[in-house]
């Protein structure tokens, strides 16, 4: 047996994969190194990261600034416990979020990944509306096809996503509403965002008591498949949350830190929420760490004389240090104006194929978002899950490029890094895969 042989017995032999079964012809591939849009594998093949790794990854791997970051802080200082402690690291990044961020969305909760910034905003929401004397307000209202994340929490604020039947009876009860996703060309979207705020309408009047918080994906629901949403909607949104004084999160764990070709869809949409979740690309996508970021109003809220309306929440790994120096390094790249201008080039050349692709009689619904691109694959024989979806993968994979559709839906979603060359090779691979029987039962 080589060594690779080894590796992947023993990977098989020890290891459970996430989100994936393992029994149907499944060989991971195993990366040796990274750098930049490429990842490096055995025998001289690369893959190109066309899904930035999950979407965590922001300026392509190993980026030197955030590898010396991390250096310089594992030498002084690696982790401290942050209940009672505190660190210059977790200091200058809590500052820096919360002046990126906007009106009063200062206070700032650390956590490890997108899942626990959701169950943190969760349970803030919750808490506060007891430490104002109002304890029945613990309901929640989410959207259809909205993901927040697999922990239990996460996944009844998801309930809708498709992933979780499994798990019904762990969850809490939410209430649903219907998400007007839009494409280009969509002439139904104002009636369809009028149908959703009617049903919200209905659910703030009657119940506006026993209701704490809104909770959406704005902008871009992600893994619900790349559902894309108009910035007038989240603002119809956020007024009726306003009149209501219901408390509106953002779950910005996939749509934060430049996707949406800004910093956040937040600033995108000039829609402030009262909670947004950030987790993903906070580190460039090094380290875990999440962020729950609250207005001033709703931390006030948690302060008395005693410990009863403290918030009794805390990893053992919060605010890690070589986690916190990642983000700034990583925040500091983001922020460069030159970034900038690679978010605008890589949104141009998504428009430009996107555009193309709309006459392919394979292609509905061409969308796309700052940095991120997807259309759907007409027809119905390709679903999460189905053998037409996984050939597709093993299609791209084949020929050395991570794409993992989500059923029907096919995305890009590049680190900012990526070539403009390398983009067009992608939309050339895509278009063979769906001129070929790659694609069809
Ligand atoms: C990925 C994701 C999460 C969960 O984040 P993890 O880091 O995987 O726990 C939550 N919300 C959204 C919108 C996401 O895309």
């Amino acid at each position: 047996m080589n060594c690779l042989e080894a590796l992947l017995a023993n990977d098989k032999r020890y290891i459970w994969h996430p989100f994936t079964q393992s029994h149907i012809g499944y060989s991971p591939i195993l990366i040796r190194y990274a750098k930049g849009a490429i990842l490096y594998g055995e025998n001289g093949r690369t893959y190109l990261d066309m899904i930035s790794s999950w979407w965590v990854n922001l300026h392509g791997h190993s980026h030197p600034d955030i590898i010396n970051a991390i250096k310089v802080q594992a030498q002084q200082l690696e982790q401290v416990i942050f209940s009672g402690f505190t660190h210059e690291g977790a200091i200058e990044l809590a500052s820096r979020l919360a002046d990126l961020l906007p009106e009063d969305l200062n206070r700032v909760f650390f956590s490890d990944d997108g899942s626990t910034a959701v169950e943190v905003a969760l349970k803030i929401a919750h808490q506060y509306w007891r430490n104002l004397g109002e304890p029945k307000r613990h309901c929640l209202l989410t959207f259809d096809g909205g993901y927040h994340g697999d922990t239990v929490g996460a996944m009844s604020a998801g309930v809708n996503s498709g992933f979780f039947d499994h798990f019904k009876d762990m969850m809490f009860n939410v209430v649903s509403l219907p998400f007007p996703a839009t494409w280009d060309g969509d002439d139904t979207i104002a009636e369809r965002e009028s149908d959703s705020i009617t049903v919200l309408d209905t659910w703030l009047d009657r119940f506006r008591h026993e209701i704490a918080a809104v909770i959406i994906e704005p902008l871009i629901q992600g893994a619900g498949g790349m559902r894309m949403c108009r910035a007038q909607f989240l603002d119809s949104v956020a007024r009726r949350c306003r009149l209501a004084g219901v408390l509106l999160i953002f779950d910005e764990v996939m749509t934060g830190f430049g996707r949406t070709g800004h910093l956040f869809a937040t600033s995108a949409s000039h829609v402030t929420p009262d909670i947004i979740c950030l987790a993903k690309g906070l580190t460039g996508g090094f380290l875990p760490l999440s962020a729950t970021v609250c207005r001033d109003s709703i931390y006030q809220s948690f302060l008395g004389e005693d410990f009863s309306r403290a918030l009794a929440h805390g990893h053992s790994f919060t605010a890690n240090a070589l986690a916190c120096a990642a983000a700034l390094a990583s925040l500091r790249l983001l922020i460069d104006e030159q970034t900038k201008t690679m978010l605008q080039a890589i949104e141009a050349c998504h428009r430009k194929h996107m555009n193309r692709l709309a006459d392919h009689p394979r292609v509905e619904r061409t969308r796309v978002t700052g940095t991120v691109a997807a259309f759907d694959i007409a027809g119905d024989n390709v679903h999460y899950g189905s053998a037409a979806s996984l050939r597709l993968q093993e299609f791209f994979v084949r020929n050395g490029l991570v794409l993992r559709p989500l059923g029907n839906v096919v995305y890009l979603l590049p680190p900012y890094c990526v070539s403009t060359e390398q983009l067009d090779w992608t939309y050339a691979l895509i278009e063979k895969a769906l001129s070929s029987d790659v694609v069809h039962s």
